[in-house]
């Protein structure tokens, strides 16, 4: 097993580091769960999972995901990101958010810039102390657009806040995600 081979391999080395069993974690974008399946294999009864997506389906794939392997400590929203707000209301230790669209369903269905944006905003508010946001960011979906946006956003974060950094996968062809790691500073 390679740490170090894409940006899901690289997250789960962070929710290594950064979950502990009674973390309240949020996936801003279950997709078919396998982040949130990933991230409930840190928590005991104590830690939480909040996830979002916008697509009916990928809310149930989640929810029967985690129901089979009887985790309950979830709640599943069937909303925007942008939206995290309206459904939260305490701290965030970790936050994931695999940007794009879902593989093998519907492309036209894909993040985008401006409520991306708004949610990583948001989650930041939201954050702990030594709290961690892992984003991974696809170039070749939409001509790396939501990247760059998402880039720029990020550098301009006050350093005394946050730390911030990016990894590229710099000897792999074809575009390789990036990733984008945020820690919440003492
Ligand atoms: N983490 C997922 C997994 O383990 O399968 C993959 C996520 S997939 C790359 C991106 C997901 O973001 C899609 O399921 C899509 O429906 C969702 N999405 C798009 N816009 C969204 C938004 N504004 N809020 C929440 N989810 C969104």
């Amino acid at each position: 097993m390679n740490d170090f081979n894409n940006v899901n391999s690289v997250i789960k080395v962070i929710i290594g580091l950064k979950v502990k069993e009674n973390s309240i974690v949020l996936d801003s974008t279950v997709g078919n769960g396998n982040d949130t399946e990933y991230l409930s294999s840190y928590l005991s009864s104590k830690g939480f999972i909040y996830g979002f997506d916008i697509q009916q389906s990928a809310i149930e794939a989640t929810r029967a995901r985690l129901s089979s392997i009887g985790f309950e400590n979830f709640q599943l929203f069937l909303d925007g990101h942008e939206n995290i707000d309206k459904y939260i209301n305490r701290e965030i230790d970790f936050a994931v958010y695999n940007l794009g669209y879902l593989p093998k369903a519907d492309h036209t269905i894909t993040t985008k810039s401006e409520t991306t944006i708004q949610s990583i905003s948001k989650a930041m508010d939201m954050l702990s102390i030594g709290g961690c946001i892992c984003i991974a960011s696809y170039i070749s979906h939409d001509g790396g657009v939501e990247y760059r946006d998402v880039k720029n956003f990020l550098k301009s974060v006050n350093q005394q806040n946050f730390n911030i950094a990016e990894i590229d996968f710099i000897n792999q062809k074809n575009f390789p995600a990036h990733l984008f790691i945020i820690e919440k500073r003492n």
